[in-house]
Protein backbone atom coordinates (compact mmCIF):
# COMPACT_ATOMS: atom_id res chain seq x y z
CA UNK A 1 0.00 0.00 0.00
CA UNK A 2 1.20 3.60 -1.11
CA UNK A 3 1.54 6.28 1.67
CA UNK A 4 0.20 9.77 1.40
CA UNK A 5 3.78 11.29 0.81
CA UNK A 6 5.19 14.15 3.62
CA UNK A 7 5.20 17.73 3.51
CA UNK A 8 8.77 17.91 3.75
CA UNK A 9 9.76 15.13 1.19
CA UNK A 10 7.16 17.39 -1.22
CA UNK A 11 8.77 20.74 -0.30
CA UNK A 12 12.45 18.77 -1.41
CA UNK A 13 10.86 17.03 -4.67
CA UNK A 14 7.90 18.30 -5.92
CA UNK A 15 9.92 20.43 -8.52
CA UNK A 16 12.10 17.22 -9.34
CA UNK A 17 10.38 16.94 -12.98
CA UNK A 18 11.73 20.37 -13.37
CA UNK A 19 15.12 19.32 -12.91
CA UNK A 20 16.80 19.33 -16.48
CA UNK A 21 20.62 19.95 -15.40
CA UNK A 22 23.00 17.43 -12.91
CA UNK A 23 22.55 20.34 -10.06
CA UNK A 24 21.52 19.00 -6.77
CA UNK A 25 20.58 22.87 -5.84
CA UNK A 26 18.63 23.99 -8.60
CA UNK A 27 20.69 26.86 -10.59
CA UNK A 28 19.80 30.62 -10.87
CA UNK A 29 18.55 31.43 -14.19
CA UNK A 30 17.86 34.89 -15.17
CA UNK A 31 17.77 35.59 -18.12
CA UNK A 32 14.08 36.82 -19.45
CA UNK A 33 14.13 35.76 -22.77
CA UNK A 34 14.57 31.52 -23.93
CA UNK A 35 15.77 30.58 -27.53
CA UNK A 36 13.26 28.72 -29.65
CA UNK A 37 13.86 25.51 -30.60
CA UNK A 38 17.05 24.64 -33.77
CA UNK A 39 14.49 22.08 -35.18
CA UNK A 40 12.24 24.18 -37.79
CA UNK A 41 9.78 21.57 -37.51
CA UNK A 42 9.18 22.14 -33.81
CA UNK A 43 8.29 25.65 -34.75
CA UNK A 44 4.16 26.75 -34.23
CA UNK A 45 3.39 30.51 -34.84
CA UNK A 46 1.52 32.14 -31.91
CA UNK A 47 -1.76 32.36 -33.51
CA UNK A 48 -1.97 28.23 -34.62
CA UNK A 49 -0.73 27.63 -30.69
CA UNK A 50 -3.70 25.66 -28.34
CA UNK A 51 -3.71 27.81 -25.60
CA UNK A 52 -2.65 24.48 -23.75
CA UNK A 53 0.01 24.17 -25.29
CA UNK A 54 1.24 26.54 -23.12
CA UNK A 55 1.25 24.15 -20.54
CA UNK A 56 2.26 21.07 -21.50
CA UNK A 57 6.11 21.24 -21.19
CA UNK A 58 6.70 23.63 -18.08
CA UNK A 59 10.61 23.12 -19.02
CA UNK A 60 10.13 25.19 -21.96
CA UNK A 61 9.89 28.85 -21.71
CA UNK A 62 9.31 31.77 -24.22
CA UNK A 63 9.48 35.54 -22.27
CA UNK A 64 9.49 36.04 -18.04
CA UNK A 65 6.61 37.82 -18.19
CA UNK A 66 5.13 34.42 -19.11
CA UNK A 67 7.09 31.89 -17.16
CA UNK A 68 10.28 31.09 -16.19
CA UNK A 69 12.17 28.81 -14.67
CA UNK A 70 13.16 29.32 -11.04
CA UNK A 71 9.36 31.16 -10.25
CA UNK A 72 7.83 27.58 -12.54
CA UNK A 73 9.42 25.30 -9.83
CA UNK A 74 8.53 27.35 -6.86
CA UNK A 75 4.91 26.90 -8.21
CA UNK A 76 5.28 22.85 -8.73
CA UNK A 77 6.82 22.61 -5.35
CA UNK A 78 2.87 24.97 -4.02
CA UNK A 79 0.70 23.45 -5.98
CA UNK A 80 1.81 20.19 -4.15
CA UNK A 81 2.04 21.50 -0.71
CA UNK A 82 -1.23 23.65 -1.03
CA UNK A 83 -3.07 20.78 -2.74
CA UNK A 84 -3.96 22.68 -5.65
CA UNK A 85 -2.52 24.27 -8.62
CA UNK A 86 -0.64 27.35 -7.50
CA UNK A 87 0.80 30.55 -9.62
CA UNK A 88 2.81 33.03 -8.01
CA UNK A 89 2.69 37.07 -8.45
CA UNK A 90 4.94 39.66 -7.34
CA UNK A 91 3.20 40.09 -3.97
CA UNK A 92 0.91 39.33 -1.70
CA UNK A 93 -1.36 42.02 -2.88
CA UNK A 94 -1.00 41.39 -6.77
CA UNK A 95 -2.38 37.78 -6.12
CA UNK A 96 -5.60 39.09 -4.68
CA UNK A 97 -5.83 42.32 -7.13
CA UNK A 98 -5.54 39.09 -9.72
CA UNK A 99 -7.91 36.97 -8.02
CA UNK A 100 -10.85 39.77 -7.56
CA UNK A 101 -9.48 40.83 -11.80
CA UNK A 102 -10.66 37.32 -12.00
CA UNK A 103 -14.13 36.66 -10.42
CA UNK A 104 -14.81 40.77 -11.11
CA UNK A 105 -17.84 40.26 -8.18
CA UNK A 106 -20.16 42.78 -7.59
CA UNK A 107 -19.59 42.13 -3.91
CA UNK A 108 -17.65 41.24 -1.57
CA UNK A 109 -18.34 40.28 1.97
CA UNK A 110 -14.92 40.89 3.82
CA UNK A 111 -14.04 40.48 7.65
CA UNK A 112 -11.46 42.38 9.67
CA UNK A 113 -8.39 41.59 7.75
CA UNK A 114 -5.10 42.30 6.50
CA UNK A 115 -5.42 46.35 6.02
CA UNK A 116 -3.78 46.21 2.50
CA UNK A 117 -6.41 43.90 1.34
CA UNK A 118 -8.89 46.85 1.52
CA UNK A 119 -6.83 49.13 -0.23
CA UNK A 120 -7.31 46.17 -3.10
CA UNK A 121 -11.08 46.31 -2.97
CA UNK A 122 -10.94 50.10 -2.83
CA UNK A 123 -9.29 50.26 -6.40
CA UNK A 124 -12.03 47.60 -7.45
CA UNK A 125 -14.47 50.04 -5.90
CA UNK A 126 -13.51 53.06 -7.61
CA UNK A 127 -12.87 51.12 -11.21
CA UNK A 128 -16.17 49.32 -11.17
CA UNK A 129 -17.78 50.08 -7.92
CA UNK A 130 -17.12 46.96 -5.71
CA UNK A 131 -19.50 47.27 -2.47
CA UNK A 132 -18.10 46.12 0.49
CA UNK A 133 -19.92 44.28 2.79
CA UNK A 134 -19.54 42.83 6.52
CA UNK A 135 -18.64 38.95 7.40
CA UNK A 136 -20.28 38.95 10.70
CA UNK A 137 -22.69 36.31 9.91
CA UNK A 138 -22.74 32.95 10.85
CA UNK A 139 -21.00 30.16 9.13
CA UNK A 140 -24.58 28.57 7.88
CA UNK A 141 -25.27 31.76 6.50
CA UNK A 142 -22.13 31.58 4.72
CA UNK A 143 -22.74 27.78 3.09
CA UNK A 144 -26.05 29.27 2.03
CA UNK A 145 -23.97 31.60 0.16
CA UNK A 146 -21.89 29.68 -1.05
CA UNK A 147 -24.44 26.77 -2.10
CA UNK A 148 -25.79 30.08 -4.14
CA UNK A 149 -22.99 31.03 -6.20
CA UNK A 150 -20.32 33.01 -3.65
CA UNK A 151 -17.15 31.86 -3.87
CA UNK A 152 -15.11 31.62 -0.78
CA UNK A 153 -11.34 32.96 -1.12
CA UNK A 154 -9.06 32.41 2.32
CA UNK A 155 -6.17 34.61 2.92
CA UNK A 156 -4.51 31.98 4.63
CA UNK A 157 -1.00 33.99 5.14
CA UNK A 158 -0.81 33.14 8.98
CA UNK A 159 -1.62 29.58 8.99
CA UNK A 160 0.62 27.86 6.04
CA UNK A 161 1.24 24.27 5.31
CA UNK A 162 1.11 21.86 7.62
CA UNK A 163 -0.99 24.16 9.67
CA UNK A 164 -4.40 24.32 7.92
CA UNK A 165 -5.57 23.78 4.49
CA UNK A 166 -8.66 25.69 4.01
CA UNK A 167 -10.01 23.71 0.70
CA UNK A 168 -11.07 20.76 3.07
CA UNK A 169 -13.33 23.67 4.83
CA UNK A 170 -14.31 24.35 1.46
CA UNK A 171 -12.23 27.30 0.17
CA UNK A 172 -12.85 28.05 -3.75
CA UNK A 173 -9.32 29.81 -3.59
CA UNK A 174 -6.56 30.17 -0.84
CA UNK A 175 -4.85 33.14 -1.35
CA UNK A 176 -1.06 33.52 0.70
CA UNK A 177 1.54 36.55 0.87
CA UNK A 178 4.35 34.41 0.28
CA UNK A 179 6.61 36.93 1.86
CA UNK A 180 5.86 35.74 5.24
CA UNK A 181 6.49 32.24 5.63
CA UNK A 182 7.25 30.83 2.47
CA UNK A 183 10.01 33.42 1.87
CA UNK A 184 10.53 33.05 5.45
CA UNK A 185 13.82 34.89 5.53
CA UNK A 186 12.11 38.08 5.30
CA UNK A 187 14.19 38.56 2.37
CA UNK A 188 11.42 37.95 -1.00
CA UNK A 189 8.63 39.67 -1.69
CA UNK A 190 5.44 37.51 -3.71
CA UNK A 191 2.03 36.14 -3.74
CA UNK A 192 0.24 32.97 -4.50
CA UNK A 193 -3.14 32.24 -5.35
CA UNK A 194 -4.24 28.66 -5.16
CA UNK A 195 -7.27 26.45 -6.97
CA UNK A 196 -8.57 23.10 -8.00
CA UNK A 197 -10.33 24.66 -11.27
CA UNK A 198 -8.68 24.38 -14.26
CA UNK A 199 -10.35 26.96 -15.98
CA UNK A 200 -9.54 29.46 -13.27
CA UNK A 201 -5.73 28.24 -13.11
CA UNK A 202 -5.49 29.27 -17.02
CA UNK A 203 -7.26 32.28 -17.32
CA UNK A 204 -4.95 33.59 -14.03
CA UNK A 205 -1.56 32.06 -15.87
CA UNK A 206 -3.01 34.26 -19.37
CA UNK A 207 -4.11 37.35 -16.89
CA UNK A 208 -1.25 37.29 -15.25
CA UNK A 209 0.94 37.65 -18.92
CA UNK A 210 -1.22 41.54 -19.52
CA UNK A 211 -0.95 42.11 -15.63
CA UNK A 212 2.78 41.43 -15.70
CA UNK A 213 2.99 40.66 -11.97
CA UNK A 214 5.48 38.05 -12.25
CA UNK A 215 8.04 37.27 -9.90
CA UNK A 216 11.08 38.16 -10.72
CA UNK A 217 13.85 35.66 -11.35
CA UNK A 218 15.88 35.74 -8.13
CA UNK A 219 12.43 35.86 -5.78
CA UNK A 220 11.49 32.43 -7.50
CA UNK A 221 14.89 30.82 -6.27
CA UNK A 222 14.71 31.86 -2.99
CA UNK A 223 11.65 31.02 -2.91
CA UNK A 224 12.48 27.27 -4.25
CA UNK A 225 15.10 27.45 -1.31
CA UNK A 226 13.01 28.69 1.19
CA UNK A 227 10.28 26.32 0.84
CA UNK A 228 12.89 23.49 1.10
CA UNK A 229 12.37 23.93 5.46
CA UNK A 230 9.21 25.59 5.04
CA UNK A 231 7.47 22.25 7.29
CA UNK A 232 10.73 22.46 9.85
CA UNK A 233 10.79 26.36 10.62
CA UNK A 234 6.88 26.60 10.94
CA UNK A 235 6.29 23.59 13.11
CA UNK A 236 9.34 25.07 15.30
CA UNK A 237 7.96 28.61 15.03
CA UNK A 238 4.30 27.21 16.26
CA UNK A 239 5.73 25.48 18.86
CA UNK A 240 7.93 28.35 20.01
CA UNK A 241 5.34 30.69 20.09
CA UNK A 242 2.68 28.07 21.77
CA UNK A 243 5.50 27.44 24.74
CA UNK A 244 5.80 31.32 24.87
CA UNK A 245 2.56 32.10 25.29
CA UNK A 246 1.41 29.10 27.41
CA UNK A 247 4.21 30.97 29.89
CA UNK A 248 2.89 34.19 29.42
CA UNK A 249 -0.71 33.77 30.38
CA UNK A 250 -0.44 31.52 33.23
CA UNK A 251 2.53 34.26 34.69
CA UNK A 252 -0.04 36.49 33.44
CA UNK A 253 -2.93 34.99 36.09
CA UNK A 254 -1.05 33.77 38.70
CA UNK A 255 -2.70 34.49 42.09
CA UNK A 256 -0.71 36.77 44.25
CA UNK A 257 3.02 36.55 43.08
CA UNK A 258 5.29 37.18 45.43
CA UNK A 259 7.15 41.18 45.28
CA UNK A 260 10.16 41.09 42.97
CA UNK A 261 8.89 37.44 41.25
CA UNK A 262 9.33 37.71 37.24
CA UNK A 263 4.98 37.07 38.03
CA UNK A 264 5.01 40.32 39.80
CA UNK A 265 6.72 41.98 37.07
CA UNK A 266 4.46 40.94 34.08
CA UNK A 267 1.25 41.95 36.15
CA UNK A 268 2.48 45.33 36.37
CA UNK A 269 2.85 45.93 32.96
CA UNK A 270 1.37 43.62 31.09
CA UNK A 271 -2.73 43.72 30.55
CA UNK A 272 -3.72 41.37 27.76
CA UNK A 273 -2.43 38.20 25.37
CA UNK A 274 -4.10 37.17 22.30
CA UNK A 275 -2.90 33.53 20.59
CA UNK A 276 -5.22 30.96 19.66
CA UNK A 277 -3.81 28.44 22.06
CA UNK A 278 -5.46 30.32 25.09
CA UNK A 279 -8.62 31.35 22.71
CA UNK A 280 -11.84 30.32 24.35
CA UNK A 281 -14.07 28.68 21.97
CA UNK A 282 -17.03 26.45 21.91
CA UNK A 283 -16.56 23.49 20.71
CA UNK A 284 -12.78 21.56 19.21
CA UNK A 285 -13.60 23.26 15.89
CA UNK A 286 -10.03 25.18 16.08
CA UNK A 287 -8.04 22.01 17.20
CA UNK A 288 -10.20 20.14 14.05
CA UNK A 289 -8.79 22.66 11.87
CA UNK A 290 -5.24 23.17 12.45
CA UNK A 291 -4.04 19.48 13.75
CA UNK A 292 -0.64 19.99 13.50
CA UNK A 293 -0.75 23.51 15.49
CA UNK A 294 -1.09 26.94 16.05
CA UNK A 295 0.21 29.92 14.38
CA UNK A 296 3.39 32.19 15.34
CA UNK A 297 2.04 34.82 15.86
CA UNK A 298 0.40 36.66 18.45
CA UNK A 299 -0.27 40.04 20.21
CA UNK A 300 -0.27 41.78 23.83
CA UNK A 301 -2.23 44.65 25.09
CA UNK A 302 0.18 46.51 27.39
CA UNK A 303 -1.72 48.26 30.86
CA UNK A 304 -0.57 51.59 29.24
CA UNK A 305 0.47 53.32 25.58
CA UNK A 306 3.71 54.50 27.17
CA UNK A 307 5.00 50.66 27.67
CA UNK A 308 3.58 49.26 24.18
CA UNK A 309 6.07 52.01 22.95
CA UNK A 310 9.04 51.32 25.45
CA UNK A 311 9.29 47.55 24.82
CA UNK A 312 10.58 46.96 21.40
CA UNK A 313 13.33 49.25 23.03
CA UNK A 314 14.14 46.79 26.11
CA UNK A 315 13.85 43.75 23.99
CA UNK A 316 17.59 42.55 22.35
CA UNK A 317 16.16 39.42 20.15
CA UNK A 318 13.51 40.95 18.62
CA UNK A 319 13.57 43.37 15.85
CA UNK A 320 10.77 46.53 16.24
CA UNK A 321 9.72 46.16 12.67
CA UNK A 322 6.47 45.21 11.18
CA UNK A 323 5.64 41.58 8.72
CA UNK A 324 6.01 38.19 10.07
CA UNK A 325 6.80 34.68 9.17
CA UNK A 326 10.66 35.12 8.86
CA UNK A 327 13.06 33.47 11.14
CA UNK A 328 14.13 36.47 12.95
CA UNK A 329 11.30 37.32 15.87
CA UNK A 330 9.64 40.44 15.09
CA UNK A 331 8.20 42.76 17.70
CA UNK A 332 5.86 45.55 16.27
CA UNK A 333 3.97 48.47 18.19
CA UNK A 334 0.90 48.46 15.98
CA UNK A 335 -0.35 51.82 15.21
CA UNK A 336 3.00 52.20 13.70
CA UNK A 337 1.40 50.74 10.17
CA UNK A 338 -2.18 49.80 11.33
CA UNK A 339 -4.20 53.13 12.24
CA UNK A 340 -7.26 51.11 13.32
CA UNK A 341 -6.29 49.50 16.68
CA UNK A 342 -5.30 50.05 20.54
CA UNK A 343 -2.52 51.86 21.00
CA UNK A 344 -1.66 49.11 23.46
CA UNK A 345 -0.81 46.82 21.41
CA UNK A 346 2.17 44.89 20.51
CA UNK A 347 2.08 41.98 17.62
CA UNK A 348 4.76 39.72 17.77
CA UNK A 349 6.49 37.05 15.64
CA UNK A 350 7.94 34.23 16.62
CA UNK A 351 11.33 32.99 14.60
CA UNK A 352 13.64 30.51 15.19
CA UNK A 353 15.64 31.14 17.97
CA UNK A 354 16.01 28.84 21.24
CA UNK A 355 12.23 29.97 22.87
CA UNK A 356 13.92 30.13 26.61
CA UNK A 357 16.08 32.75 25.17
CA UNK A 358 13.44 34.74 23.90
CA UNK A 359 11.51 33.68 27.17
CA UNK A 360 14.50 35.58 29.07
CA UNK A 361 14.59 38.51 27.17
CA UNK A 362 10.93 38.83 27.51
CA UNK A 363 10.92 38.85 31.37
CA UNK A 364 14.42 41.29 31.43
CA UNK A 365 12.02 43.45 29.14
CA UNK A 366 8.95 42.90 31.79
CA UNK A 367 11.00 43.86 34.77
CA UNK A 368 13.24 47.34 33.07
CA UNK A 369 9.78 48.14 32.09
CA UNK A 370 8.15 47.82 35.81
CA UNK A 371 10.67 49.46 37.56
CA UNK A 372 10.12 53.11 35.34
C1 LIG B 1 1.48 40.70 4.31
C2 LIG B 1 0.09 40.28 4.09
C3 LIG B 1 -0.57 40.54 2.88
C4 LIG B 1 0.08 41.34 1.78
O1 LIG B 1 1.15 40.68 1.24
P1 LIG B 1 2.39 41.42 0.50
O2 LIG B 1 3.26 40.29 0.10
O3 LIG B 1 2.99 42.36 1.48
O4 LIG B 1 1.78 42.15 -0.66
C5 LIG B 1 -1.85 40.07 2.71
N1 LIG B 1 -2.48 39.39 3.69
C6 LIG B 1 -1.88 39.11 4.87
C7 LIG B 1 -2.63 38.35 5.90
C8 LIG B 1 -0.58 39.55 5.10
O5 LIG B 1 0.01 39.28 6.29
Amino acid sequence: MSQPIGTSTRSIHADDVLNVVDDVAPPIHVSTTFRYSNNPDDLIPYADRESTDFFDDPTSHIYSRLSAPNFTRFEAVLSSLLNGKAISYSSGLSALHAALTLLNPKRIAIGDGYHGCFGVVALFTRLNGLQKLDLDCAASELEAAHSRGAYLIVDSTFAPPPLQDPFLFGADMVMHSGSKYFGGHSDVLCGVLATNREDWYKQLFSDRVFIGSVMGNMEGWLGVRSLRTLELRVQRQSENTTRLVSWLHTALHAPNPAAGSDEAAIQAVLAEVFHVSVQKTEGDWLAKQMPNGFGPVFSITMKEERFAKALPSKLHYFHHATSLGGVESLIEWRTMTDTTVDRRLLRISIGLENWEDLKSDFVKAFRALAEN
